[in-house]
């Protein structure tokens, strides 16, 4: 499935406390498979991650799980997916950028905030012209955009970044607002 097809998930490795975050991230998986995207995420079977990418497959969808090799066993690899093993965190995501068209954020803790927060610092450079949505519930990522008013106003953030982090509260409108 060509880039163009392929939406990117970053997402907690845990389900968090209430039960509304899986039925996100599988009714996101579940849309991917609906609109025939690939889903491309860190393939991992556990969590947030787990649950999108089990219900892309369940839905018929095509998923590409990226996978360092020394997380494997931690992160209970998923085996219904095509998946790549790579040597490091940094290759993972830089091979999750070149095969996908946007980027999805749902909940998750400090590797999906790490990872997000690069790509959006990458955006912010100039070197990847690739839009992200946060999907939320209950304004899980609130937080974080206080944090980003915050360092725009003080001076410290372009004020582009408004445009490159955007924010959706269904897994429709979140491919619709990366043009899918
Ligand atoms: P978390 O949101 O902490 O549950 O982590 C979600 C995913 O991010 C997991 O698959 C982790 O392997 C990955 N991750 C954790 N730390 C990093 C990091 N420093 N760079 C890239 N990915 C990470």
């Amino acid at each position: 499935m060509p880039k163009q097809r392929s939406v990117c998930l970053f997402c907690g490795s845990r389900n968090g406390k209430s039960s509304a975050y899986a039925d996100l991230a599988h009714a996101f998986g579940r849309e991917t498979a609906a609109q025939k995207l690939r889903l491309v995420y860190g393939g991992g079977g556990i969590g947030l991650m787990g649950v999108a990418a089990r219900a892309a497959r369940e839905g018929g969808g095509e998923v590409l799980g990226i996978m360092p090799g020394f997380l494997s066993s931690a992160e209970n690899a998923f085996d219904d997916c095509t998946l790549e093993i790579v040597e490091t965190l940094h290759e993972r995501k830089a091979r999750m950028a070149t095969e996908s068209a946007g980027f999805v954020v749902l909940p998750g803790g400090l590797g999906t905030m790490e990872e997000v927060v690069e790509v959006l610092s990458w955006t912010n450079l100039g070197l990847f012209p690739m839009k992200t949505v946060f999907l939320d519930h209950n304004g899980y990522w609130d937080g974080f955009f206080t944090l980003l008013e915050h360092s725009i106003n003080e001076g410290f953030t372009s004020a582009s970044v408004r445009d490159q982090a955007m924010r959706a509260h269904s897994p429709q409108e979140a491919l619709q607002k990366l043009g899918f």
